[in-house]
């Protein structure tokens, strides 16, 4: 099982899981070196802190204000964290209008179970999944691991499946 696969089956919640494109990581071979490669960029599931440096260092933007941003809006995250829906993005499925709404960067974390919470909480381990697109737009999905596909954003919405429960 690989260190991402942990991370999304809610084993890791110390760790943090950075999505970066190809063209984010070019500067700087040194990130991809540690990551595993999906369709569209890298996933790299590491410590809590050197999460937080390294995708300082690969953005240039803070990790926790950046995830305050993208709370204020939701969008699909896709559940292995290689890439998003945009919200912003046309759904007129216009192909060569959707090409600027790429997710260039997505950040995760996951917690664990509680009760004491609710609501989603209660039902089991959360991952949280902030996303910035291309266009510039950032958005974020949050689902319960073993209920990806009746939680959170699911593709082709805009608001999470467990809302109206
Ligand atoms: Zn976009």
């Amino acid at each position: 099982m690989s260190k991402l696969d942990e991370f999304l089956a809610g084993d890791r919640h110390d760790d943090v899981a950075l999505f970066l494109t190809h063209e984010y990581l070019d500067s700087d071979g040194k990130l991809s070196r540690l990551g595993e490669e999906v369709e569209d960029g890298y996933v790299l599931v590491v410590d809590g802190d050197d999460g937080r440096s390294a995708f300082a260092a690969g953005t240039g933007m803070d990790p926790m204000e950046f995830s305050r941003t993208a709370m204020e809006e939701t969008g699909h995250v896709d559940r292995d964290l290689g890439g998003g829906e945009c919200p912003e993005r046309d759904d007129d499925g216009d192909e060569d209008e959707d090409g600027d709404h790429r997710a260039e960067f997505i950040f995760a974390f996951s917690e664990a179970q509680n009760e004491e919470v609710g609501g989603l909480y209660a039902r089991g381990e959360v991952v949280h999944a902030y996303a910035h697109c291309a266009c510039g737009a950032n958005y974020s999905d949050k689902w319960v691991v073993g209920e990806e596909t009746e939680t959170g954003v699911q593709p082709g919405d805009s608001d999470p499946a467990h809302a109206n429960e």
